[in-house]
């Protein structure tokens, strides 16, 4: 019996880069706090450094304006707890940007977006204006790339109207570093989260990025670790690896191309085997790895599991609300049908993936999907 697996679920989690598992266990023998003064905190604080650099490479922004995190819901909840007065989102962002606008006390402002996943521009500028305009300090929360349907936002054209309008701008960048080019200097945003399981590195570890110059006050407070803006004892060997993996991802230049020739041959072989299959946002501009596969009248959970039981790993909606038996929050947002939105997968690739994993997932989706019009 084969135990052989494919997985494709990159954007729930990717599996850890060897350089990032290499440098996490040589992370564990540095046994110094970051913050002594002595030789072993001074060898600590040097693993955060050079990640913190390495990871500044990576978005192309200072090492000054890297603060470590538990993750990217900890940068999102962050960024979206500075008070704002008003808080401008669209439906398709993560729950850790929609939770927190939430709970902020701020005046909501929803933005539009449209059936192919895209927020729409012009509603973008009536809400920043209605907004700025009307309430006063406001946040403009967009993420770079949705995590679902891997459409691309158009991050730079968000940041540029709300400059004119005087609004703060924070990008949720989870799924965008290593399958679209993040460059934090030249989008002028404000604030920018990233996470380091969506980049090769290890779970419950992320960055937010705050440009020199914004202040944001600390949401956890202690020590005044992270230039007073996030205390606690850094997670070293987490924030070293993170370090690493993004300097891997750095390197590997060819990883977007790689990943968007396969996902196309994967949605060509769908095609093929199930005419009818919807392929979300394939109209328009959309990260490398991701997509974003329906066929009506297939539930989405019973296909995740079949599929699993096929030995191939995807996923229904997101990842964090996995469990929950429903439709995608970002579908419905984007007015697709029930009959889509309920039934959509999320098939994400990575820069491991191989020719072979897409075989195997198009043969696993013939047998519980497909197949039937394969004759045709
Ligand atoms: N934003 C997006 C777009 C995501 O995909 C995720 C992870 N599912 C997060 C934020 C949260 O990241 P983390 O797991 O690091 O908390």
């Amino acid at each position: 019996m084969t135990t052989a697996r494919t997985y494709l679920d990159y954007n729930a989690s990717a599996p850890l880069r060897p350089e990032a598992r290499q440098a996490m266990a040589a992370s564990l023998d540095v046994c110094g706090n970051p913050s002594s003064v002595h030789a072993e905190g001074r060898a600590a604080r040097g693993l955060i450094e050079t990640a913190r650099e390495q990871i500044a490479v990576l978005v192309n922004a200072r090492p000054s304006e890297i603060v470590f995190t538990s993750g990217a819901t900890e940068a999102n909840n962050w960024a979206l707890a500075g008070g704002w007065e008003a808080i401008c989102v669209a439906g398709i962002e993560h729950d850790s940007v929609l939770s927190a606008a939430r709970e902020s006390g701020a005046k909501l402002f929803d933005r539009p977006v449209s059936d192919t996943g895209v927020i729409e521009l012009t509603g973008a500028a009536d809400q920043i204006a209605r907004a700025a305009q009307t309430v006063g300090r406001t946040l403009v929360a967009v993420m770079a790339a949705n995590n679902e349907t891997g459409v691309v936002q158009p991050v730079a054209e968000i940041a540029a109207l709300a400059g004119e309008l005087g609004a703060h701008v924070h990008v949720d960048a989870v799924q965008a570093p290593g399958r679209v080019p993040v460059d934090f200097a030249a989008l002028g945003v404000d604030t920018l989260a990233l996470s380091a399981h969506k980049v090769g590195g290890p779970r419950g570890v992320g960055a937010l990025i705050v440009r020199d110059g914004v202040s944001l006050p600390a949401l956890i407070r202690g020590g005044g670790q992270e230039r007073r803006r996030r205390s606690g004892t850094e997670n070293v060997a987490g924030i070293a690896g993170f370090g690493a993996a993004a300097a891997a991802i750095t390197s590997d230049r060819e990883a977007a191309q790689r990943m968007q020739r396969l996902r196309d041959s994967l949605e060509d072989g769908v095609r093929r085997l199930s005419p009818a299959a919807v392929i979300v946002g394939s109209e328009v501009a959309r990260i490398a790895n991701t997509s974003c596969v329906a066929l009506a009248g297939k539930p989405a959970e019973t296909l995740v599991i079949k599929l699993d039981l096929e030995g191939v790993a995807v996923s229904a909606g997101s990842a964090c609300s996995s469990g929950k038996v429903g439709e995608s929050h970002v579908l419905v947002a984007m007015g697709l049908p029930q009959e889509i939105s309920r039934a959509a997968i999320r098939v994400s690739l990575g820069p491991e993936t191989r020719d072979d994993d897409i075989t195997a997932f198009l043969a696993a989706w013939e047998k519980v999907a497909g197949g039937a019009a394969l004759a045709a």
